[in-house]
């Protein structure tokens, strides 16, 4: 009986089947190849970056990241797409392996898919391939017709992406379509002698092409088979081909990417890899100024990101209008690799980024509050590669006005606000305050176990000085052996370090490192969360640091502090997690453990909030930045909490109070939402006399509150 003869049998124009399709591959290979090497080029050429440690942790990142596709479900129609795509993909690895053998060795099967194991895979990958073919469809509908708001591409930042995508996902589409069509047509036909009739998944996409096909002539089966087969093969050599040119090439780059991510939250990058501090002074440049002085994983992120959109999307700085949209950082620089590193011709190189690609607004403009690295599924960063630019247009004397003034006053007098060392600890004056809780500076006379690390902002702002105060009491309360550096203590730098000022933070570091050192202390509390994250990351050899919201929660749970009822009961609580607490060092739950341990008091979430919280707009020095703005981010927030239902937003940060206290004010609801700090509220309603037993009100827990000294 005639039968359909196998692809690479054929003898369709001058040579065979088998030829045609070696030559195919041959040519596919070689110039996926070279796009691949020539795509590699900058990435040689780029800065070191030292990402080959704790290889199980990075192995880690790829399985969960990668394989399991963590982040993707965070939106939801768009990540279970994606997850079926992924899975799809995963299921039809080998059969696209095998498909393109048998076109030039017919008898090929793959070890351990003959017999039995062999037809259910091809259930499976008919099933896969049916998916991915729906999915395909779905997505360019999507694209088309109801595009998320997220996929625009604002004038300002180039031309709409929607043709490149549609082109992409209907290429894969072709794929699948080709793939089911040539094994329906196969099936279709009359099976040799002794050849195992191929089963086709009911339902799936080739058990349909099937159906249609099955009354059609052999000559035309033959036609369909040969004919999809050599589409198979073209679209799937032309997609890996054109896969780099775009944002497709994340299929490649992304598990790479992944492996090579960042593995700790809350620090910067060192200013050189390889370059000890004491060497960084002959540095002849600093930072990043030009493309090649990016780091190779930064490159690396460029070619991985799938303009999917998330991060700009939860970015606060684009949100309220700042010339800031971190998708454009690396879409633009993508776009920058692809011209000035051509597939044939000398690389163009050696342009200066800023005024160029990057406006000086666009790179001030970020808050360093870490939710665009948050959201990226591919785990993208942002953070790193900003403050190089910062470094660079520092290392080039390019301040922004608005910062020169602090700046200058942190190097002369170790806080932002250039005020005397000596009047560092005059919040402990206030009268009230020094009569019930005296505060010891640790000079050398005075020892105490705990180090209250105050920073800048609590020790100078009138209106902050209070936190300050909230503070000491919750740790004196507690029975903690504490004192403070006083005149000793400058700022801690954080801000300074994102800001891309490194030597002035190394210098305001070493000072301190030496005062905590010599005050002898064995653990360190803070209230500002970027002195916690100072503390934690930025600087080594100190003792261990916690910050006040973390003494609170497990003092609630010892039993040492327990709070009375709140008054208002008509009151509703809302908490705004600072970045440099909630997402960079994941402290989201101590804080809310402390807010519902008081009586009576009714909380809600707002609908960003713990790692998707909304930036209050303080971080990266922006206290004293005057950025390019439709909205302040803080009017935004406390905007969220009113809508949450709030009237009472608590933080635990003091740059948040500025924020959030000045957004009240001009958001125009002074009388109507207030702000207080997590360690004035816990010390508001700590419990100082007798026991007392109370009903948590709005829980509906009852709760025996015990004096706690
Ligand atoms: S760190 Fe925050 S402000 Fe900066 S780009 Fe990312 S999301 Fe935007
Ligand atoms: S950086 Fe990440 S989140 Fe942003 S567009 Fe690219 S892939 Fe998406």
């Amino acid at each position: 009986m005639e039968s359909i003869q196998l692809a690479a049998q054929v003898t369709p124009w001058l040579a065979s089947g088998r030829t045609l399709f070696l030559i195919i591959h041959f040519l596919g290979i070689t110039c996926f190849g070279y796009i691949v090497a020539m795509r590699l080029v900058p990435l040689l050429r780029a800065e070191r970056d030292f990402r080959f440690d704790r290889p199980l942790d990075r192995l880690g990142k790829v399985l969960k990241f990668g394989l399991a596709q963590w982040k993707h479900p965070r939106y939801r129609t768009a990540g279970i797409l994606h997850i079926f795509i992924f899975a799809g993909f995963i299921c039809l690895v080998m059969r696209a392996f095998y498909v393109l053998i048998v076109g030039v060795s017919e008898n090929f099967v793959m070890p351990g898919l003959s017999g039995q194991a062999g037809h259910i895979y091809n259930i499976i990958t008919d099933y896969a391939a049916t998916v991915v073919f729906l999915c395909m469809i779905f997505a360019i509908v999507r694209r088309l017709a109801f595009k998320p708001a997220r996929y625009a591409v604002p004038e300002k930042f180039g031309k709409a992406h929607t043709a490149d995508a549609v082109f992409l996902l209907a290429l894969i589409a072709i794929l699948m379509l080709a793939d089911s069509l040539f094994a329906a047509a196969r099936a279709a036909g009359p099976i040799e002698q002794g050849q195992a009739v191929e089963l086709l998944a009911t339902w799936s996409l080739p058990w349909m092409l099937k159906g249609l096909l099955s009354s059609s002539s052999l000559s035309t089966l033959r036609d369909f088979y040969f004919g999809a087969y050599l589409l198979h093969e073209v679209t799937f050599y032309f997609l890996l081909c054109y896969r780099p040119f775009g944002i497709q090439f994340h299929v490649e780059t992304s598990l790479f990417n992944l492996y090579f991510a960042k593995l700790e939250r809350g620090t910067v990058k060192p200013v050189k890899y390889g370059v000890s501090e004491e060497q960084l002074a002959q540095a002849k440049s600093i930072g990043v100024k030009t493309f090649e002085d990016f780091t190779w994983k930064h490159m690396l992120d460029f070619y991985t990101c799938a303009d999917c959109g998330r991060c700009s999307d939860n970015c606060p700085a684009n949100a309220v209008g700042r010339p800031l949209s971190p998708r454009f950082i690396t879409i633009k620089a993508r776009d920058y690799a692809f011209q000035h590193y051509p597939m044939f011709g000398k690389p163009t190189n050696h342009q200066p980024l800023i005024g160029n690609l990057y406006s000086e607004d666009e790179i001030w403009s970020c808050t360093t509050c870490g939710a665009c690295e948050e959201e990226c599924p591919l785990l993208v960063e942002y953070i790193d590669k900003i403050v190089d630019l910062r470094r660079g247009m520092i290392d080039d004397g390019n301040v922004p006005q608005s910062l020169q003034k602090p700046l200058k006053a942190l190097e002369s007098r170790g806080n932002p606000y250039g005020k005397m060392e000596k009047k560092r600890a005059d919040w402990t004056n206030a009268k009230d305050f020094r009569q019930s809780c005296p505060v010891k500076t640790l000079d050398g006379k005075n020892h105490a176990d705990t180090l209250y690390f105050v920073d800048s902002v609590t020790s100078y702002d009138d209106r902050i000085q209070s936190i300050g105060r909230a503070t000491a009491k919750i740790l004196d309360h507690v029975g903690d052996n504490f004192g403070i550096l006083g005149a000793a203590e400058k700022d801690s730098g954080h801000e300074v370090r994102r800001f891309g000022e490194e030597t002035l933070f190394m210098a305001l570091r070493d000072h301190n490192v030496d005062a905590i050192k010599a005050s002898g202390v064995k653990r360190i509390v803070t209230a500002d969360p970027h002195t916690y994250n100072a503390l934690k990351h930025d600087y080594t050899d100190v003792p261990p640091v916690e910050h006040i919201s973390q003494v609170i929660a497990r003092e609630v749970k010892s039993g040492k502090i327990t709070f009375k009822p709140v008054e208002n009961r008509d009151s509703v609580y809302t908490y705004h997690d600072p970045c440099y607490l909630g997402r960079h060092n994941q402290v989201y739950d101590d804080p809310r453990n402390v807010l519902d341990a008081i009586p009576g008091l009714k909380r809600v979430e707002m609908s960003r909030s713990r790692d998707r919280s909304f930036c209050c707009g303080g971080g990266g020095l922006m206290l004293f930045y005057e950025p390019k703005e439709e909205q302040r981010m803080g009017v935004k927030r406390v905007q969220m909490a009113a809508e949450a239902g709030a009237n009472v937003i608590v933080t635990a940060c003091p740059f948040c109070m500025v924020n959030i206290e000045d957004a009240i004010k001009v958001a125009g609801l002074e009388g109507k939402m207030t702000a207080i700090d997590l360690a004035e509220l816990a010390e508001k309603q700590i419990v100082r006399e007798s026991p007392v037993v109370e009903a948590k009100g709005a829980a509906g827990i009852q709760q025996e509150s015990v004096a706690g000294r």
